[in-house]
């Protein structure tokens, strides 16, 4: 293995000339490097210099199945020949709503979008829509997507974000609509008095409260025992919906997402990511009669892709093996990053390095935070960033590949050797730093 990175490089400086920013999306052109890829299979990634990896970046979380799955590639070669768009029905678009409603506790009726910042946008102008409300409520670091209407108080500053009993919504992005944030209100996430007081200030007016149900986003932060339950309660009490945004917990958690898992089930969730198997598809699900709202109730909704056969090609295959043998491919997913987790632990107690390994099998963040609990996005704050990053680059080094902010995805196709090969990387990773 060539381990130089001269391709990605000089590709890197390439397209510095024509794509905007040099990367399609900013956020990849974070720390270590953006890497140049050529392909992949199973759990690895090869790189343009013919380097190969553990991929644990998952594409930031699509490729539930890992890559090259044979029943997605055998179903999308099949869809090849036939029309990529109809803009128009198609029976596979009830056959994978059909999957959703068996899979997905929420759903009773389900509309295909293409991303997730889609169904956030749609979500909230459902529960707008159906309570008569102006007000969304969201939580302190949690991500919805890059829309003015939704990105608030993402990673925002301990002094932009104020006082924890009543913070300041904090913008997301230069040029966003300044009056997007007249219609938010923030609230720090896993705290059910303050969430309480915070919805009693805007009684009758807070349609919505939607969060990630595990904080994925700011490093996957678990709920506390029976949050979840005292949110959807307090909603209920102020008469908003519950939205859970589980574009990353939806189909990696458990094959019901965070909903089933928890056994708490929201009005609306939103999906993406894991739905589609690298395939680019989201959905909104939820109660019939908000949903529903669609036809009858003046809500506007459109998208020249929704329900696109090339998408839903891919999720009907990704779908299925998900669902196959009681979650199957789950439970391993979530089986082998439980070990990754317990080695980095004790590799870290090992080193004397404080190290939280906050999370899920399949999604978790690497915290080099000396506080033993870590509940919020706040928490976060407290990391050693500089450690990460020499982490993730000796990491890279090694052929091990974590998502730029210090998070890991598991797939179903990761294998028990390739987590003894990754914890045996990860040894001479902490031994260096
Ligand atoms: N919600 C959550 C929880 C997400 O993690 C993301 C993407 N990281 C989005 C919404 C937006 O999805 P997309 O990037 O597909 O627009």
């Amino acid at each position: 293995m060539s381990r130089t990175r001269e391709k990605s490089r000089a590709l890197r400086q390439r397209a510095l000339q024509s794509l905007a920013g040099g990367v399609s999306s900013p956020i990849r052109a974070t720390a270590p490097m953006p890497l140049y890829y050529t392909g992949g299979k199973g759990a690895r990634l090869i790189d343009e210099d013919g380097n190969e990896y553990i991929d644990y970046q998952l594409a930031w979380g699509p490729n539930i199945l890992g890559y090259g799955h044979p029943k997605m590639v055998e179903a999308m070669r099949a869809r090849a020949e036939q029309p990529y768009s109809f803009g128009a029905q198609h029976a596979l678009e009830i056959g994978v709503a059909e999957r959703i409603q068996a899979m997905v506790p929420c759903a009773e009726r389900i509309a295909f979008t293409s991303s997730g910042s889609e169904t956030v946008q749609l979500a909230h102008r459902l529960a707008r829509a159906f309570t008569g409300r102006p007000l969304i409520l969201k939580f302190e670091g949690h991500y919805h997507g890059w829309m003015d209407t939704a990105l608030h108080s993402h990673h925002a500053t301990l002094q932009e974000m104020g006082p924890l009993d009543s913070p300041r919504v904090a913008p997301g992005s230069a040029g966003q609509s300044a009056n997007a944030s007249e219609n938010i209100v923030v609230a720090p996430w896993n705290r059910p008095e303050i969430l309480g007081r915070i919805l009693e200030r805007h009684a009758g007016r807070v349609a919505g409260v939607i969060m990630e149900a595990v904080l994925c986003n700011s490093g996957c932060v678990m709920p506390r025992p029976g949050y979840l339950r005292a949110a959807q309660e307090l909603a209920r009490k102020h008469g908003a919906l519950l939205i859970f945004d589980e574009v990353i917990t939806g189909f990696r958690i458990a094959p019901g997402g965070a909903q089933s898992y928890f056994g708490v089930v929201p009005d609306l969730a939103t999906f993406g990511k894991a739905i589609g198997g690298g395939v680019p598809l989201s959905a909104v699900a939820g109660r019939k009669e908000i949903m529903e709202q669609m036809y009858s109730g003046g809500v506007v909704f459109g998208g020249t892709f929704n329900g696109n056969p090339l998408s839903l090609t891919g999720a009907d295959a990704c779908l299925e093996e998900l669902a196959r043998d009681n979650g199957a491919a789950l439970i391993h997913a979530n089986c082998m990053g439980e070990k990754i987790r317990s080695g980095l632990r004790e590799l870290a107690r090992k080193h004397r390095i404080p190290l939280q390994v906050t999370g899920f099998g399949a999604a978790f963040f690497l915290h080099f935070n000396p506080n033993e609990e870590i509940i919020d996005y706040r928490d976060t704050l407290a990391d050693d960033f500089p450690r990460l990053n020499r982490f993730l680059y000796k990491a890279m080094e090694e052929g091990v590949l974590l998502v730029p902010d210090g998070r890991m995805y598991v797939s179903a196709a990761h294998t028990e050797h390739d987590v003894e090969e990754t914890l045996a990387s990860f040894a001479r990773v902490f031994a260096a730093l």
